[in-house]
């Protein structure tokens, strides 16, 4: 259980910091292509150039780097994290998150993550009906 919450947990981190820096001016080309979608479903959900799907998955490895990890676990968390990605990128869904990721689709300064990393980083964005109908 606990290397499955590491995959997890060194997920979101690594994809918060990433999806931040692909925010940047010079990075912006890799991923406004995902960006397209302000009213996303789930096959929006890998919609993007091919770096930021290898980037922003890096941090699931992190446990492997280390040497903590066993087969199940690390299938698990990937099933968990490859499921709430899709859910999280369709209104009907979306009660995953609370409506956070759609939030970000409308309101690209916000929301980068997981709602305790942006509430921590200052990014953080209520999924209020304005913030998700602009
Ligand atoms: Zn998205
Ligand atoms: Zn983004």
């Amino acid at each position: 259980m606990l290397t499955f919450l590491a995959h997890i947990l060194c997920y979101d981190i690594w994809f918060y910091a990433s999806h931040r820096a692909l925010h940047w001016p010079q990075l912006w080309w890799i991923h406004q292509i995902h960006h397209e979608a302000v009213y996303p479903t789930w096959p929006d959900t890998h919609h993007g150039h091919w770096l930021e799907s290898v980037v922003q998955c890096l941090g699931y490895g992190v446990p492997f780097i280390c040497g903590v990890w066993s087969p199940w676990e690390a299938a698990a968390a990937a099933v968990v994290l490859q499921l709430r990605g899709l859910a999280r990128h369709d209104p009907r869904t979306s009660w995953v998150d609370g409506g956070h990721h759609l939030v970000h689709h409308r309101r690209f300064t916000k929301n980068y993550g997981e709602p305790w990393l942006d509430w921590l980083c200052g990014t953080y964005a209520p999924p209020t009906r304005s913030n998700l109908f602009v």
